[in-house]
């Protein structure tokens, strides 16, 4: 048997994921900031409040202004805590983790977060016809998704595993908040969803605070509420999967959430073979996708995020057609040989860099 390392672990702030990471947020903090510097955005306002911190398995940052701007933050940053030890796959306490260890057996009790949550995960996964599922637990696990050595299971092994991988056999009871998973090999992950539904929650506690203009960046899942005080747009950068330390161009965004999935970011590599962190739930193996990375803009973030996800495992022809019956987000694919093609609804909205060359698909 032999082993490789996993060169984005789930387990813990490695070194190399936080510089990542760090890029990523450097890259869209400076074109934020280049675009509306905190003085411009706070003409009229109180200070900004800032939160920058540790959860949920990334970097998260947090930008907030308004005279209500330091509760509203310090608010956000605690339930993005309380939602980390809901879900935590790797806290044996957790909802999630009560969850699948409880497979095969009886139903479980839950938090009203964590009914909301996998309520939405079915919704998507039903949405995107299975290509996001959030049973595939097992199978990520199997494939070492969560340790920090793997290696390339057998078949017998990811069959057994795929036994457990099928959405509709998760039961909700919202009379008593249940949830039972029926088969005892169905393990539940959120890790693709989590982020983009957390993003929709924030922005409505924000609005509790009547914050009208902040800035969420949950690990590269961006939410942007308002707009710069001129009554402009923020800009949000997408990074070049193929050379992350650049950008393609910019999402001139307002009230819109812009979330991003890639190979690029967490992968295991085996004797020279890439492995990326998407499971397709059908074969049971990691995505052998022709894209290299999906940004979806759209107005919730728990869609934006499970569409990410999804439409990495659909590939390139599959999604464009997705996208034909369903035109009410925006996506920018990018494929494995450099191809870019974006959705026609968001002609204006993505704009290229000058050396960037986009095909649009859909009608305009
Ligand atoms: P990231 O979490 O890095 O931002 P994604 O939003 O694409 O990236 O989510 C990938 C995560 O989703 C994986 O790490 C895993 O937790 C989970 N996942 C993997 N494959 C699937 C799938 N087919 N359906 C639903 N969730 C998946
Ligand atoms: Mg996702």
């Amino acid at each position: 048997m032999r082993h490789c390392k996993l060169k984005q672990s789930n387990k813990r702030p490695q070194r190399t994921r936080m510089m990542r990471f760090a890029v990523t947020v450097f890259l869209c903090g400076l074109l934020l900031v280049r675009c509306s510097p905190s003085s411009e955005i706070n003409a009229g306002n109180s200070e900004p409040a800032v939160r920058q911190f540790f959860s949920m398995d990334t970097l998260m940052r947090i930008e907030v202004y308004g005279k209500e701007a330091e509760a509203a933050a310090d608010a956000a940053q605690a339930l993005i805590e309380k939602y980390d030890s809901l879900w935590s796959a790797l806290d044996e306490n957790s909802d999630i983790s009560k969850l699948n260890q409880s497979a095969g057996g009886p139903p479980i009790h839950v938090s009203d977060e964590t009914f909301s949550l996998v309520e939405e995960a079915l919704y998507q996964a039903a949405y995107t016809d299975g290509a996001f599922d959030p049973t595939v637990g097992y199978l990520l696990e199997l494939w070492g998704f969560r340790h920090e050595i793997s290696r390339v299971p057998n078949k017998d092994e990811i069959n057994i595993a795929l036994g457990g991988v099928d959405w509709t056999s998760v039961r909700m009871n919202d009379e008593d908040n249940t949830i039972q998973l029926t088969f005892s090999e169905t393990k539940l992950d959120l890790g693709g969803i989590a982020k983009g539904y957390a993003t929709d929650r924030l922005t409505e506690l924000l609005a509790q605070y009547d914050i009208d203009r902040a800035l969420i960046n949950l690990g590269g899942n961006i939410g942007v509420i308002g707009q710069k005080v001129d009554g402009s747009p923020f800009k949000v950068a997408i990074t070049d999967p193929s050379n992350p330390d650049r950008f393609i161009g910019v999402v001139f965004a307002k009230d819109i959430t812009v979330i991003t999935s890639g190979g690029y970011e967490r992968f295991l590599e085996f004797d020279g073979v890439r492995y990326t962190h998407i499971m397709d739930p059908n074969s049971g193996y990691p995505v052998e996708t022709n894209l290299a990375s999906v940004s979806i803009v759209a107005t919730a973030g728990g869609k934006g995020d499970a569409l990410s996800t999804a439409l990495m495992v659909m590939g390139l022809d599959h999604s464009i057609e997705f996208w034909e019956r369903h035109p009410d987000f925006g996506v920018v694919l990018c494929t494995a040989t450099g191809e870019i093609h974006c959705s026609s609804n968001l002609k204006g909205v993505f704009v290229p860099e000058s050396d960037v060359e986009v095909t649009y698909f859909g009608a305009t």
